[in-house]
């Protein structure tokens, strides 16, 4: 514990760039560690959303970016470890806002989640929906004391849910009084953001979003029974998953209940530039509601357009492998074929979003078959273009826009002087060729380098299990 408040303390003072004593845990994962480093020749993505530049220099110092600009003109002092980028990119680290550290049957993924996530090149996660909130405020103080290696965690507290439903891990709100009671314990203990689930009702919502507020913690929510609008009148923060949580377009919805007639085929016939769907956007526009793209989950309902990723396979222990075979097993049929035309719906909702102003952050979901930490937050990458994004802006949803809705965007989320090290150095060129993003190579954080490959080589085997 010494040790770790030592090198905390180091790291505040930011005077000079002593090397620091990373115990083995953390150590062995490392490709770079050294009081300054320059990446020359990048390709730089910002962050920030502007066009990539060609030809940069990043100088690192200790936990932070000491300068950025062309090659040319950054000179790189002596004694220096220079990593020489011709040919590859840089990005800042991934902020995945709906990243949970569960799979399959909400088991905590405690020992595989957080290195399979850096491996990814995602250095800051929010829960978004905790199994366990202990296990995450524990591991998230032994990440932040570098004693093991792992992204950043923004802990949520237990799920905000009604009675009904998915209740496993869950307490069933019973009341408002409920609500603030378990809002306030959970303030205290630690969580900086709570999500609502499925079946709260909008008294219950409301009096957790109150009490939350009056602690300074933050409420979003994967909602059903309240509609996006009844919710940001309630006062929420933000919205999880986008257009096929919102209730409010279904025919005869029942106040503080999910629909029970029809199917999510109205999404695919819904009109995304209609008077109903735009005064959502402008409400929740209007009020600063930021909303969570999790296109990569949603996708996962057309198995026909998930693509084959031998690395997924490769981190789940083998009785989760077979869940991947029948999925890929499901692709040829009608709701396949009908859940491409919500995916898509779902993307427009996105931009339109977007476009109207809105804060729009990206998550993976990293709950089941396919859907693993990290991977999916690399699928999004592409997804948002597929739905009209640049390569740029995409990049800037992914990092920047997270930083902005957590409220760390003078800490993280752009690669600019004085913002700390969180970056990743992928392999080509991640504009050019989108599936770069893959390509991760040294994922650094707070300065540190991690080897993406040895990070993703320990976690072979391990997920589903713990
Ligand atoms: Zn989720």
């Amino acid at each position: 514990m010494r040790r770790a408040l030592l090198l905390l303390c180091l790291a505040g003072s930011g005077l000079q760039a002593q090397p620091r004593v990373l115990p083995p845990a953390v150590k062995n994962f490392t490709s770079v560690d050294a009081p300054v480093i320059a990446i020359t020749h990048v390709k730089l993505v910002d962050g920030t959303g502007t066009a990539a530049k060609s030809d940069q220099t990043i100088l690192i110092r200790g936990e932070k970016i000491e300068a950025v600009g062309p090659a040319a003109s950054i000179s790189v002092p002596e004694d220096v470890r220079v990593i020489d980028a011709t040919g590859k990119s840089v990005i800042p680290g991934i902020i995945g806002l709906h990243d949970h550290m569960y799979y399959s049957g909400m088991k905590f993924m405690g020992d595989s989640y957080p290195r399979l996530f850096l491996s990814a090149g995602v250095t800051t996660i929010r829960t978004t929906g905790s199994v366990d909130s202990y296990q995450e405020l524990n591991l998230k103080r032994r990440i932040d004391s570098l004693l093991i290696p792992g992204p950043s965690i923004v802990v949520t507290g237990p799920y905000l849910q009604g009675y009904g439903g998915f209740t496993g891990a869950m307490h069933p709100v019973s009341g408002p009084e409920d609500a603030r009671r378990m809002v306030r314990y959970w303030a205290e203990e630690g969580v900086t953001w709570f999500k609502a689930y499925t079946q709260i009702s909008r008294a219950d919502l409301g009096a957790a979003i109150q009490e939350a507020h009056k602690h300074g913690v933050k409420v979003t929510a994967h909602l059903c029974s309240v509609g996006f609008r009844e919710a940001v009148a309630l006062g929420i923060d933000a919205l999880e998953h986008g257009l096929l949580t919102n209730s409010e377009y279904w025919g005869g919805k029942a106040p503080d209940q999910c629909p029970t007639v029809g199917d999510s085929a109205i999404y695919g016939a819904l009109d995304i530039n209609s008077p109903d769907v735009q005064r959502t956007i402008r409400e929740m526009v209007a009020k600063k509601v930021a909303m969570t793209s999790t296109l990569d989950v949603f996708e996962l309902s057309s198995p026909s357009r998930v693509p084959f990723d031998q690395r997924v396979l490769d981190a789940l222990a083998p009785q989760f492998q077979t869940g991947i075979a029948n999925f890929y097993n499901n692709a040829k049929t009608a709701k396949d074929s009908m859940n491409r035309v919500t995916f898509k719906k779902a993307m427009e909702f996105d931009r339109a979003f977007a476009k109207a102003g809105g804060l729009l952050g990206a998550g993976s979901d990293p709950c089941c078959i396919s859907a693993i930490a990290g991977y999916g937050d690399q699928r999004n990458y592409e997804l948002l273009i597929e739905a009209g994004f640049t390569p740029e802006e995409s990049i800037q949803i992914m990092t920047s826009n997270g930083a902005k809705i957590l409220g760390f965007d003078k800490v993280v989320g752009t690669i600019k002087p004085g913002m700390q090290a969180d970056l990743v150095l992928l392999g080509g060129d991640v504009i050019a060729r989108p599936a770069n993003i893959r390509n991760t190579e040294i994922v650094f954080r707070r300065g540190i380098g991690f080897d993406s490959a040895k990070l993703r080589e320990s976690i072979k085997g391990l997920v589903g299990l713990r």
